[in-house]
């Protein structure tokens, strides 16, 4: 049986790791025929937003993620974690903490020589004396007596880290009920992963030392504890842990999305991040991931997600973007293109808060299954299309007028291809092979190469040289806009 779990604290947006720890999780369980559990961690009332929760779901979603049953949350499952801190204390296995410093800070306890000092009296009170003050209304912390003096050692053998040993002398009575009666993330996700019966914890690097801790609590509760699998730390190209604060947007799934990554070449890439078959594919389809994922495969360095001023995204991520985009049928990448494309050329640029229309809807719908054949090559983002296909879709294009002399030519040259291009096309067929021909006859009428016919032309369409191919371009923009393009250009010259 194997159950797992993704346990994200609604406190920030859906972070990179956050994805991978996701991901991990749902490959396993559905590579293993396990089960998938979304537990939202929201006890911690003053940090949980509604956006964060939000941006949790957005991002499933746009990945394709899914997990199966219920959403649980903690805060729906207080009575639970009560009861499994109750059981623990019965048990022996924890005590009430008095001490006003320690109730106000809910810190554990400060590290002393050679051992955690607590407040003497704390863990020696009894039962009696402890009853009584709690009676009275006196606060405390409930924490857990960690048995340093009966126990030498808590262990575990980590799926991906191996045997872990940590002496109790360097466990502190860490908290399991804050003052205010609310579990600590240790008591609840200890609670919660034993009530739903899971079976393998797969989570952050940052979550390891927190593993002896939980190992006695499930001990105490009188169950098996989980596996546990620590996936490698993600790290920023400054060696630092890849934090929003330190490292802004790259660190977000939305950032992904926005710029145009495909949520599949996204999730292939953030397979990478410490994890590999064991061969050296890179690129691999949602269904190999599935079918090769495993935990052997994940590695214990930290991995790097590279990024830079000039290069916003990790390469790798980006090139396994352009490779998808390349392979994608064109309905599919029409379908994931036309929300860039309205954005890029549908409205009025800084036409305020209620923008208006430029280019019109159904324009933009035709043109975009047309165009992504032509661009599909030269894009490594969805976004890229509004820098690679603006001649399509906007009403005018502005050339420079040096740029329409074609190579060994001169101005006059060019103003002879633009006037023989109008004559051309007017009477051409436009389909690809009428527009060769058309062309490659008025080159060979003028006596210059079939690039010196083409440049002008191409630059007086597209407004620039580097472009799709051209009859193809010529087709897809059509005749009366060509032949309009051509004559606002020689003008120009
Ligand atoms: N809510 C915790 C976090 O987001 C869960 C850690 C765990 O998987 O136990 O870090």
């Amino acid at each position: 049986m194997h159950r797992v779990r993704f346990a994200p604290s609604p406190t920030g947006y859906l972070h990179i790791g956050s994805a991978r720890t996701f991901i991990f999780n749902w490959l396993y369980a559905r590579h293993n025929g396990g089960t998938m559990i979304l537990r939202i961690d929201d006890t911690d009332v003053e940090r949980n937003t509604q956006a964060s929760l939000d941006s949790i779901f957005e991002g499933l979603k746009w990945l394709e993620l899914d997990w199966d049953g219920e959403v649980y949350r903690q805060s729906e499952r207080g009575e639970l974690h009560a009861a499994s801190a109750r059981q623990i204390f019965e048990a022996g296995h924890a005590y009430r903490d008095f001490t006003p410093a320690r109730v106000e800070s809910e810190d554990a306890a400060d590290s002393g020589h050679g051992g955690w000092l607590f407040n003497p009296g704390m863990r020696e009170l009894s039962r009696e004396e402890s009853d009584r003050r709690a009676s009275a209304g006196e606060p405390f912390v409930l924490r857990f007596l960690v048995p340093r003096e009966t126990r030498e050692s808590v262990a575990f053998t980590d799926l991906v880290y191996g045997p872990q040993t940590k002496a109790t002398a360097d466990i502190e009575d860490f908290a399991l009920l804050r003052s205010s009666g609310m579990p600590t993330y240790h008591m609840a996700s200890c609670a919660d992963d034993a009530d739903l019966k899971i079976t393998q914890i797969i989570r952050g690097q940052d979550h390891l030392t927190n593993t002896f801790k939980h190992q006695l609590i499930f001990e105490a509760l009188g169950v098996e504890p989980p596996q546990f699998a620590h996936l490698p730390l993600l790290i920023a190209p400054d060696g630092a842990k890849l934090s929003k604060r330190k490292h802004g947007p790259v660190v977000s799934v939305t950032t992904y999305r926005d710029a145009g990554f495909l949520p599949h070449a996204f999730v292939n890439f953030v397979c990478l991040l410490g994890w590999s078959p064991k061969d050296d594919r890179e690129r691999m389809t949602r269904r190999e991931l599935l079918d090769i994922f495993s935990l052997e495969g994940v590695n214990r360095s930290n991995a790097t997600i590279n990024f830079s001023e000039t290069e916003p995204f990790d390469p790798k991520a980006v090139w396994l973007n352009a490779e998808t985009i390349r392979n994608l049928p064109v309905d599919e990448l029409s379908a994931e293109l036309l929300p860039f494309a309205d954005a890029s050329f549908g409205w009025i640029p800084g036409s305020g808060p209620e923008p208006q229309r430029l280019v019109p809807e159904d324009k933009i719908r035709r043109l975009v299954p047309l165009v992504a054949p032509l661009i599909r090559e030269r894009i490594k983002l969805l976004g890229d299309i509004r820098d690679a296909a603006d001649f399509f879709f906007l009403p005018t294009v502005h050339p420079d007028p040096l740029e329409l002399i074609p190579q060994k030519g001169d101005a006059a040259m060019a103003a002879l291809v633009l006037q023989e291009a109008e004559v051309a096309l007017a009477e051409a067929t436009f389909t690809h092979d009428g527009l060769d021909a058309a062309l490659r006859a008025s080159a060979e009428k003028l006596k210059i190469k079939a690039g010196q016919m083409f440049q002008p032309i191409r630059v007086a369409v597209c407004g620039r040289k580097n472009a799709p191919p051209l009859f193809e371009t010529l087709e897809v923009l059509g005749k009366d806009i060509c032949l309009e393009r051509i004559a606002a250009a020689r003008k120009l010259l």
